[in-house]
């Protein structure tokens, strides 16, 4: 049977539910409980101090109408904050803040916004773009993260995916509203997993502007959370994923063995589930073979489409290297592509790898492509055994690519250009040689152990939020492979 209090709150959140959008009642309003009603005071239990904020900042009039209504004209309101799921007095008892006590003025400094692209580092790049920004606040800036290359005409259809793409392709048009949800895409390394999940956030986009869509690997995902915890903000982590009507997490097999981010996004995938939002999720395995995911999140995983991506045929690879140097204006002779294809013929990552090593050995040495220069490229690439790579091949090459001079690479000079190719030195020998960091700072200008560590930081994340720079990255890559 319902409380006294429980009848007055129904009562205004009939109102409300007239007033404002049912994406709004269901972020702000179904999350709260109202806990008690006593001389004429209504308490509610919201889950967050932010959320609290919220709250004031943008409904109270609506609230202080509908409790007029409901209570008479002395009828007032009163929350109780509830923190990290405990409460936050020790006696177990709810906090309850006087809503007119607390400072305005913090509702206009919210305490975790993250301004995308105000957070540089100090070696002036930017670091990763945290879409974990304030519910609701940023809403229509929550940064989707997707990559615009990454769409349907650039994902070449054939036998290999013929599944995941029209299933892709149907739910990129009718996100929530197929029984494709979640929609789980598996297969094997450099198969095009996440060209195709961007692809899927791309065109929800197109279609529905207003939808709030997000791209996040499961990695990121899990650092938010660690993070969240750290902050003690878990509920807003939780709201803010609550917020998203389309959903993509890509490479969720990197949740293995992590309980804890499991159960959160276990809570986050029913609550978007249960309110018809889209889910869409990566994995190098079918549900049935992975490790190391609890039961009941591979049973959710297995309620929608699984579809797979299989190694794409001859033609196939052929077309899609034709798509890549068609979308970058250059071009090769087809006895190449073919050559390519025909070498490369495990995964689509190194294929265009290899197209991009033999655009790049041609433009620097000034050299046509022949066959003859994308035998030599090729070899390289399919024997995996180049040379051994020392950290004065790496700074040449970087010095070569960036046409710096080499004294300047070793220099104190911290003009960005050149900081940036220090950088990108230190974080390749760090991936190619066994030098330990004190080796490789002393054979890049002279550095110490931290700032290698921290040069290869500061790579990784320009690599996550810089196309240009990831450009750099991959290039230089392949360079340093077939030196
Ligand atoms: P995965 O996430 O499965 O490791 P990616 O999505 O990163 O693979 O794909 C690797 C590369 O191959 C990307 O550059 C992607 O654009 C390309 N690729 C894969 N499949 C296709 C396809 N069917 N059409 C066009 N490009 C593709
Ligand atoms: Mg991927």
């Amino acid at each position: 049977m319902e409380n006294f209090y429980e009848k007055v709150w129904s009562g205004c959140l009939t109102v409300i539910k007239d007033n404002i959008s049912p994406n709004s009642f269901n972020t702000w309003f179904a999350p709260i409980k109202p806990v008690r009603l006593k001389n004429n005071v209504l308490t509610l239990q919201v889950p967050s101090q932010f959320f609290y904020e919220w709250l004031e900042e943008h409904y109270i009039d609506l609230l202080k109408k509908t409790i007029k209504k409901e209570l008479g004209a002395d009828g007032r309101l009163e929350y109780s904050i509830v923190m990290d799921n405990n409460y936050h007095t020790s006696q177990g008892q709810p906090f309850t803040v006087h809503a007119p006590t607390l400072n305005k003025k913090a509702l206009k400094n919210p305490p975790i916004s993250l301004p995308i692209d105000l957070n540089r580092d100090k070696a002036g790049g930017r670091s990763i773009p945290n879409p974990f920004v304030i519910p609701g606040l940023k809403k229509l800036n929550i940064h989707p993260q997707l990559i615009d290359s990454y769409n349907f005409d650039n994902f070449i259809q054939g036998d290999c995916n013929r599944l995941a793409r029209s299933a892709g392709l149907a739910v990129g048009q009718n996100p929530g509203k197929t029984s494709f949800n979640p929609l789980l895409i598996y297969s094997g390394n450099g198969l095009g997993k996440t060209h195709l999940a961007h692809a899927i956030g791309i065109e929800v986009k197109s279609h529905y502007p207003e939808k709030t869509v997000l791209y996040v690997t499961a990695e990121q995902f899990t650092n938010q959370f660690i993070d969240s915890i750290r902050n003690s903000n878990q509920n807003d982590f939780v709201h803010f994923y609550q917020m998203i009507d389309v959903l993509i997490v890509d490479d969720i097999h990197c949740l293995a063995g992590k309980p804890k981010t499991q159960d959160v996004f276990f809570h986050i995938f029913n609550q978007l589930h249960q309110s018809g939002k889209q889910i869409i999720i990566t994995s190098d395995m079918p549900p049935v073979e992975m490790s190391g995911i609890e039961p009941r999140l591979l049973s959710r995983f297995k309620w929608g489409l699984s579809a797979d991506l299989q190694l794409p045929d001859f033609e196939t690879r052929i077309a899609i290297l034709q798509k890549k140097i068609r979308n970058d204006g250059v071009e090769m002779p087809a006895e190449v592509l073919e050559l390519i294809s025909s070498k490369i013929n495990t995964n689509v990552r190194e294929m265009e790898g290899a197209l991009i090593s033999i655009l790049a050995q041609s433009s620097m040495n000034k050299k046509d492509i022949t066959l003859e220069l994308a035998a030599h490229v090729i070899e390289k690439f399919v024997k995996h055994t180049p040379r051994e790579v020392t950290i004065d091949i790496i700074k040449q090459t970087v010095c070569k690519y960036f046409d710096i001079p080499m004294e300047k690479l070793q220099s104190k000079s911290r003009k960005r250009e050149t900081v940036q190719a220090r950088q990108l030195a230190m974080y390749f020998s760090k991936l190619y040689t066994k030098s330990s960091l004190a080796a490789i700072g002393s054979k890049c200008g002279n550095k110490d152990h931290a700032t290698v560590l921290h040069a290869c930081k500061t790579i990784k994340n320009l690599v996550d939020t810089d196309k240009r720079f990831k450009k750099y990255v991959d290039d230089l890559d392949n360079m340093i492979k077939i030196h």
